[in-house]
């Protein structure tokens, strides 16, 4: 089969780009490759608008690679009655399920209520009828009480004590690096300009209007001036950095929160569903998810005031999630010596003052400043696709009122899939695949759920090399074939961006997956230009962000 050139999303593709955004004036450049920004671009791309996105470092690599992953209307949001927030979440989820059926799966959760705890059954339940209500009744299954006996049968690690009745209940899990990604590439698929490791370091200028922004090319040192019509700041925890460049007075209008994840192998706390549970110190709603061989546990949710490019977990954040799971699943006993690894991730929350952490509202702000720039603030994962719809219908009336640019058309993102192509014919492919046993059942449920049409690139590449089906890690379904996959299709120019975004390996492989790290440098070596000495700077690198994970 031969590929669309356009369908290559390349180390050449980013060369290309970054040469063409220093001759083009765009109507859109976007500043920010995390969920949003990608969102933006995708949405404004499809609306016929002429964009540019720029990304600091990699795709997703601030927030958007570190979030629950969940996919949820947020049950949590319903003790603040942000009713119309939860309404809204649960129509996105409903779309992006359509729009991505193979990333976004639905996920059974059942909630305890103690005695001891701060929720009553009652409460719990008018809250689940309430959940599947602001849903319209549209969700994957409605909830149901669980007496104890049929909870515990099911997931016998809960604390039995005092455990008055369980709700189950269904929302969604996505791998979020992977939904930032497929955006991103649909947005290049529909014509955006973009490319990452390009950091904004300067905004340009003219009769004090924003008119573009100095780029600074971060593989090979240079800078380009990138010119656009609108300017939009979707840099997440960043917008505030952003917004000084324009205004260096611009005061505060971000509250970042930091929240973090633990990691545990699946065995250690084997839960077949998500588990919503509440926190012993400060009845903080949290989860346990299981995701693969492994279960994810967290989150936190703490003011921060460090660095934004080196978020880990502290002692005392880790400890706060082992008390909720001593508390709440006493006798799987997990200690320090079981996690794998932590992960940790800020919130760009909208400042709310004198409001406790977990109660700042989840909603997103627009904001339009004196010279035209327009940054975009707040929000979830989940809401991306509307945010970028409300944010570009915004651009849009300035586009035509300040340059006389029209879109070709409305907004269509929730229209089409965010990975086009035929799934039966894949899907039966895969089947092939593992008759022939050229695939295990694991790898071919892990590249359809990672991939979905874009498999068939993955098992092309293994059809000219048996050797690219092997697993790089073993216990894990990551392939060799995923690297020159990376590399091709997905834009990765580092190890770092395979080993923690493109893949999990960093979090999910028992040794952060160093004792392949070598091997996996190698293979992208010839394809990226790396000699002896490039491939130890990257692993140095990497070794540097699983210190991070280990901290
Ligand atoms: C612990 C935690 C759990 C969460 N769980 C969920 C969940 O389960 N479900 C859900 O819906 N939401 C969840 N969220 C919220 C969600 O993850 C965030 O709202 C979302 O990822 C924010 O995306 P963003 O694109 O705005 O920011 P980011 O992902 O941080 O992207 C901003 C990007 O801008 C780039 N950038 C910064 N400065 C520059 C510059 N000068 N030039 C170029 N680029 C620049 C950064 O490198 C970064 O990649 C969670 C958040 C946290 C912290």
């Amino acid at each position: 089969m031969i590929l669309d050139r356009r369908s290559e999303f390349s180390p050449e593709t980013r060369r290309d780009n970054i040469e063409w955004m220093g001759h083009e004036e765009f109507d859109i450049l976007v500043i920010g490759g995390g969920i949003t920004g990608a969102g933006i671009a995708r949405d404004a791309a499809m609306r016929g608008f002429k964009v540019a996105l720029v990304e600091k470092g990699d795709f997703s690599s601030g927030t958007s690679s570190k979030s629950s992953r969940l996919i949820h209307g947020g049950i949590r949001y319903l003790e603040n009655l942000e009713l119309g927030l939860v309404f809204h979440a649960c129509t996105e989820r409903r779309r992006l399920r359509m729009m991505a059926p193979h990333l976004v799966r639905p996920l059974p959760f059942l909630f305890t209520v103690y005695r001891s705890g701060r929720l009553s059954p009652t409460k719990v339940s008018l809250a689940l009828w309430l959940y599947d209500a602001l849903s319209l009744f549209r969700t994957i299954q409605r909830h149901r009480m669980l007496h104890p006996k049929e909870a515990l049968a099911s997931e016998p690690l809960l604390r039995r004590e005092g455990l008055l009745v369980v709700g189950r209940y269904y929302d969604c899990s996505a791998d979020d690096a992977r939904l930032t990604l497929v955006t991103i590439i649909s947005s290049h698929l529909h014509g955006a300009v973009i490319a990452n490791y390009a950091a904004v370091v300067g905004l340009l200028k003219a009769k004090g209007k924003v008119c573009g922004a100095e780029v600074l090319d971060r593989i090979n040192g240079r800078e380009v001036e990138v010119r656009a019509r609108v300017v939009v700041n979707a840099t997440g925890p960043w917008v505030d950095g952003i917004r000084r460049l324009d205004d260096p007075k611009a005061t505060s209008r971000l509250r970042p929160t930091k929240g973090i994840h633990i990691i545990l192998p699946r065995e250690r706390l084997h839960t077949s569903e998500a588990i919503a549970f509440t926190s012993p110190r400060d009845g903080r709603l949290m989860f346990v998810i299981p995701w693969g061989s492994c279960a994810i546990v967290g989150t936190t949710d703490t003011d921060y005031e460090g660095d934004f490019d080196s978020v880990c977990a502290s002692r005392e954040d880790v400890d706060y999630v082992l008390e909720a799971l001593e508390e709440n699943f006493p006798d799987a006993g997990i200690t320090d010596d079981d996690i794998l690894s932590t992960f940790a991730g800020l919130r760009p929350l909208v400042r709310e003052e004198g409001v406790a952490t977990f109660k700042v509202s989840r909603r997103h702000q627009i904001m339009l400043s004196p010279s035209g720039l327009v940054s975009i603030a707040g929000g979830k994962l989940t809401t991306y696709r509307a945010m970028a719809e409300e944010l570009v219908s915004e651009v849009a009336k300035i586009l035509a009122k300040e340059h006389g640019v029209l879109p070709k058309r409305g907004c269509i993102t929730d229209k089409v899939p965010l990975v086009e192509g035929n799934v039966e014919a894949i899907l039966a492919e895969i089947e092939m695949a593992k008759e022939e046993r050229v695939l295990d059942e694991d790898v071919a449920a892990y590249l359809f759920q990672a991939y979905g049409p874009d498999s068939f690139r993955l098992l092309q590449l293994i059809t000219q090399d048996r050797m690219l089906g092997e697993r790089i890690v073993s216990g894990l379904p990551y392939i060799k074939a995923e690297v020159i996959h990376a590399i091709r299709y997905e834009m990765a120019l580092t190890l770092c961006d395979f080993m923690i975004r493109r893949t999990r390996l960093i979090y999910e492989a028992p040794d952060q997956g160093l004792g392949k790290a070598q091997e996996v440098a190698e293979i992208m070596a010839p394809h990226l230009g790396w000699g002896s000495g490039e491939i130890e700077r990257q692993l140095t690198l990497y070794r540097d962000e699983v210190a991070l994970v280990r901290a």
